[in-house]
């Protein structure tokens, strides 16, 4: 079978590299030298879109769903009735909807097919995929997916992987979020960060975060950027128009969103990694988490 691959970011790089182990992939990435270096790395070829666009399986993995509406627009004119789109970005459930109607009128179907489990589930081929779209193209895309994925599920319709994936990024935020607001105030009480974390981790208020997250990145003071912060922050906005929609009450999401919006501004979006928002609440505090 022969499988493309666009997006060649921190998420798309080893996904990509897992498919070529298995199957014939074409790559493509708007900086082409990656997709350069991705087949030397992976034995993938690197290739122009019109040629990308011929294969049975297409995989996207972009920041947003605009730069997939778009990519699906310049594609359309060479995509094949019968070809699959399995989009990896973490997008919005309405612009979804609509690329996945335009690519429906040239027989091409689409799954908004988010991921999860980081730079590091990627790698190491364990990722979790929240799968949006019709059982038959799921059933189709899901073998594929196995080849880097441990986790994969079929959410419900078109546009509900985006929206499970919106919501469990809310919750990240939130961990994150109340996790620094507790160190903090603990350092300042003259509690050692480490010493802190470990009992948490015993405990009941242990979560990703305190797990994964705050250890490895904020007390090491490493916020190594695998996941920008600006990215989770369009998480978030996803995550409200997901809570419009729906109409129910949710003032602690919503809310999460706000923090992440003035820490974006604060701390940086693209060059920092989403655990920099510790910073911030260091810098209210005046200390740093150790
Ligand atoms: P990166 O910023 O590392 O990669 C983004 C990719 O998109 C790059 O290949 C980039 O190309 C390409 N790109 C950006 N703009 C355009 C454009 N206008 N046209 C074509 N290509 C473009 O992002 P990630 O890999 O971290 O994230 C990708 C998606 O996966 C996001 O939706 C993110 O929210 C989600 N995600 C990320 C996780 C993580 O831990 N990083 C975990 C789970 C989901 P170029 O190389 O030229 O810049």
């Amino acid at each position: 079978m022969k499988v493309g691959f666009i997006g060649l970011g921190a998420m798309g790089y080893p996904l990509a590299g897992h498919l070529a182990k298995k199957y014939e992939t074409l790559v493509w990435n708007r900086t082409f030298a990656k997709a350069e270096a991705h087949a030397r790395e992976f034995g993938s070829r690197a290739v122009e879109l019109p040629e990308l666009a011929q294969v049975e399986i297409l995989f996207t993995c972009l920041p947003t769903s605009l730069e997939v509406d778009q990519l699906a627009q310049r594609l359309l004119p060479y995509l094949r009735p019968g070809t699959l789109w399995v989009d990896h970005t973490s997008g919005e459930p309405e612009l979804a909807q609509k690329t996945a109607r335009m690519l429906q009128e040239k027989g091409v179907s689409y799954l908004d097919a988010c991921l999860s489990g980081g730079v590091a589930g990627a790698l190491q081929a364990r990722a979790t995929v929240m799968a949006g779209g019709a059982a038959e193209d799921f059933a189709r895309a899901k073998p594929v997916m196995e080849a880097y994925a441990a986790k994969i599920v079929h959410v419900g319709p078109l546009g509900s992987g985006h929206a499970v994936k919106a919501v469990n990024n809310a919750l990240l935020a939130v961990n994150l979020w109340a996790l620094s607001e507790g160190m903090v105030a603990l350092v300042k009480q003259g509690v050692n960060a480490g010493l802190a974390l470990e009992v948490i981790n015993a405990s009941s208020g242990r979560s990703n975060v305190s797990e994964n997250l705050f250890g490895q990145r904020v007390i090491s003071r490493e916020f190594p950027n695998t996941f920008a912060l600006g990215l989770l922050a369009k998480d978030l906005g996803i995550c409200a128009k997901v809570l419009e929609a729906a109409a129910t009450p949710a003032p602690m999401l919503r809310q999460v969103r706000e923090f992440f919006e003035i820490a974006k501004r604060e701390v940086g979006a693209t060059e920092v990694d989403h655990t920099a928002v510790a910073k911030l609440l260091e810098k209210w505090a005046g200390l740093e988490i150790k």
